[in-house]
């Protein structure tokens, strides 16, 4: 009697076990597929959101002005408590996670066939949920803003096509305030624009709010809270990317490369400071880089800004007169010359394939925002400078 007709009880209880466990098993994978859906209703609200502000460039600036600002200060408040690049520290951790998310889902096909699907619907959650994060952290801080209306309406500032004849008036204004800045300020042994070292990196940043207190008087929209940017421990090997500085919409920090030569950096760190104040496009935080700088209490971030804008402008120049460039060269200063010849031997030394492909995939970023002309927009701040002198009455209209 080996009972081969009686069931063993284990047997029994196993094939009831297993009966329970398939309905259980099915009852957990549909509350996991279920639980996809409040965060793809979330998405699709994103998504229309999107859409009708693409639409409605008014209701976009309605949303930068008074929702995006206010949503934003909680994490530029918390920000600007630590005193270092909170992007930095938790770019490799984060990569990490998502690394080991990623192999978890991998080898969820591993698992027994009864838990495979849970484990693979599992770990697709996880990545899932970190997904809808930051896509919600990046429209709602800095993808609508590419929606607003551009500054030049908003600031009434009208963009034109100018003669070279203008464009080259527009230098020599800038190259003079440039030149008059720069007899003032301190040198390196080179005879290089050099910081002032008894001030310290932090300072440094701190003290470049005062150049948007100053703005805001006059441009709201410039108002905001204290933006603390942050130096960048591996800004050496951020310029083989040929990156000046990048703007965390996650973490709504400002991070700055702090290798490069000092009036880029000081120009740098008003131009990410514009970012996280909702100015998107990349032409339009270089105007209010300008803006800022020209605005700013001290004589270095005002030269820093003057200068800036005098390379646009002269690059521009180069483009469609080379003998109005000659000119315009010819009459700038030499100490100004010998930091414009340090921005470019700084550069010289970093050009190689990464650069060329970081500035690429940078040109199909912008491109996908809705700057048709890629990096070539950096450049178009020269337009709104010409209109802001045009409209300050400085020089004649074209
Ligand atoms: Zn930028």
């Amino acid at each position: 009697m080996r009972g081969e007709e009686v069931p063993a009880p284990g047997v029994g209880r196993s094939r009831k076990k297993a009966g329970y466990g398939l309905s259980a098993g099915r009852r957990q994978i549909r509350r996991l597929g279920l639980s996809f859906i409040p965060g793809l209703v979330w998405l699709g609200f994103l998504v229309l959101g999107y859409q009708l502000l693409s639409r409605h460039s008014d209701w976009a600036e309605v949303y930068s002005r008074y929702i995006r600002a206010w949503l934003i200060r909680p994490l530029v408040w918390l920000n600007s408590l630590l005193p270092f690049s909170l992007t930095e520290l938790l770019l490799l951790p984060a990569a990490l996670i998502l690394l080991c998310l990623l192999l978890r889902l991998l080898f969820s096909w591993l698992a027994p066939a009864g838990r495979r699907v849970i484990r693979a619907l599992r770990s697709l959650r996880a990545l899932y949920i970190l997904l809808i994060i930051a896509m919600s952290l990046y429209l709602l801080f800095h993808g609508y803003n590419f929606l607003r209306q551009p500054l030049s309406e908003s600031l009434d500032l009208p963009v034109q096509a100018q003669s070279s004849q203008t464009l080259y008036d527009v230098c020599v204004l800038l190259e003079q305030h440039a030149a008059a800045l720069r007899e003032q300020l301190p040198e390196d042994q080179d005879g290089v624009f050099a910081l002032d070292t008894s001030e310290t990196q932090a300072q440094l940043f701190k003290r470049a709010n005062l150049g948007y207190e100053a703005a805001a008087q006059t441009i709201s929209i410039l108002s905001g809270p204290t933006v603390l940017a942050k130096g960048v421990w591996l800004s050496h090997w951020w310029s083989y990317t040929g990156t000046t500085g990048m703007f965390m919409p996650l973490l709504a920090e400002a991070n700055v490369n702090t290798d490069v030569q000092p009036d880029e950096e000081l120009f740098t760190i008003l131009h990410e400071m514009a970012h996280v104040h909702g100015i998107a496009r990349e032409d339009e935080a270089n105007f209010v880089a300008f803006l800022t700088g020209i605005d700013h209490p001290d004589p270095d971030f005002q030269y820093a800004a003057y200068l800036s804008a005098l390379i646009h402008g002269s690059n521009s120049l180069y483009k469609y007169d080379k003998d109005l460039w000659q000119q315009l060269w010819e009459q700038i200063p030499d100490s100004l010359q010998r930091d414009i010849q340090a921005r470019n031997v700084y550069w010289d030394q970093f050009e190689g394939p990464v650069q060329t492909q970081t500035q690429k995939t940078n040109d199909s970023f912008l491109k996908a925002n809705r700057q048709e002309s890629g990096i070539h927009s950096y450049g178009q701040m020269i337009d709104l400078v010409i209109s802001y002198y045009q409209k300050q009455g400085v020089i004649d209209l074209g």
